[in-house]
């Protein structure tokens, strides 16, 4: 029987570049005809999608540590796909795969790009959350960036999110003595004690953080996970005890400023109480993969982590789906299902 292939598929392109916050003229859906699938490459149809917060610091045409995304040509990022052509024997059709090309319905690519997950493990957009580079960085900058300690008081921001979803829950399995995270909801803020263990939880949109971060520890914090930067950093920085352990995620309250982030206030308070402030990328952890993934793969297994995915369809909605969780549509990952 001979497999009828695509001969083309739809893409997401950057449009043209935003000024302060994306909207659907920042993007271009494109239907173009598929390349040829060349010895040693496959060619994946992509199931479900991952839009990340980085990728709005990749629109932007700046140095940084992955090159920008290019205006005219397809946006790229996480991405889940079933191999539906292989020339290369690293892969077989039907195998499902976790790879860099999403934001498109068909991707091709070397097989080396594309790493074979087992749908049997786990649901595959635990690929894109829980079990991929969102919980790897959750892991690594606890217990690494952070060198989280047993009794530790720990402040997670952005922590109905993918990233601090799993921070605050991972700080609790691993011995802190309190746990409280912010939101931007009072829904996700009782999604965080009441579902994930968090002991306190506020929504950031109630009041100044520094106020409401005071109310929820105010025996100080030895940990901040940092998602979101600004006040959050600032509020941290105020309440943080001796010798406390920051670890710089991301800045997502930044993102789209358009003149510019605006610097944290408070930085003196990082001198007199010798605080660590380490920012990190989670490519610098890699080697702590295998680790991340057998003891979180363990909590899931006994179900001592829960997580959740707000999922949108279809690849034409994929730009909104970006745009929204910037602005917090999502509790857990978002994820955009391309096909079924
Ligand atoms: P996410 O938290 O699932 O989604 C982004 C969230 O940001 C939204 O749901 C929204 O939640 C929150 N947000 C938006 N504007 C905000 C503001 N002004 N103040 C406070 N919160 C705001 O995204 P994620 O993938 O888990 O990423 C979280 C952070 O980690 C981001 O800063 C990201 O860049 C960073 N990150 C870093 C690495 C690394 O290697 N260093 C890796 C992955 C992610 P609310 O409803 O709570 O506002």
């Amino acid at each position: 029987m001979t497999l009828a292939l695509p001969a083309t598929g739809a893409e997401v392109r950057l449009a043209a570049r935003p000024r302060g916050w994306p909207t659907p003229e920042t993007f271009s859906v494109v239907r173009t005809e598929l390349p040829a699938v060349r010895p040693g490459q496959v060619l994946v149809r992509n199931l479900l999608m991952s839009v990340d917060p980085y990728m709005r610091g990749r629109m932007n045409n700046v140095r940084s540590y992955v090159p920008p995304f290019a205006v005219g040509k397809a946006l790229d990022g996480g991405a889940v796909g079933e191999v539906v052509v292989s020339k290369s024997p690293a892969l077989a059709a039907g195998d499902l795969v976790l790879h860099g090309l999403g934001w498109r319905e068909y991707a091709v690519m070397g097989a080396a790009g594309a790493v074979r997950v087992d749908p049997a493990a786990a649901p595959p957009g635990a690929y894109l959350g829980v079990l991929g580079m969102p919980g790897h960085a959750a892991y690594a900058g606890l217990l690494k960036a952070a060198r989280l300690r047993e009794g530790d008081v720990v402040f997670v921001s952005g922590a109905a999110g993918a990233v601090g979803s799993l921070a605050g829950q991972i700080a609790r399995l691993c011995g802190a003595s309190k746990v409280v995270g912010s939101a931007g909801s009072a829904a996700k803020a009782a999604y965080l004690t009441g579902e994930l263990g968090f002991d306190a939880a506020f929504n950031y949109r109630d009041g100044p953080v520094r106020e409401q971060l005071a109310a929820a520890a105010p025996e100080g914090i030895d940990v901040y996970f940092d998602n979101v930067g600004g006040d959050h950093l600032d509020a941290a920085l105020l309440q943080a005890r001796m010798n406390a352990r920051f670890a710089l995620c991301g800045a997502v309250s930044q993102y789209n400023e358009q003149d510019g982030a605006t610097g944290p206030q408070q930085l003196m308070q990082a001198i007199a109480k010798g605080i660590t402030l380490r920012g990190f990328l989670v490519s610098e952890f890699g080697g702590l993969r295998d680790e991340f993934l057998t003891r979180v793969g363990r909590w899931l297994a006994e179900g001592r982590i829960t997580y959740r995915e707000t999922v949108v369809n279809g690849l034409e909605n994929a730009p909104a789906a970006f745009i929204d969780m910037l602005r917090g549509a999502n509790t857990g990952k978002m994820l955009v299902r391309i096909s079924d």
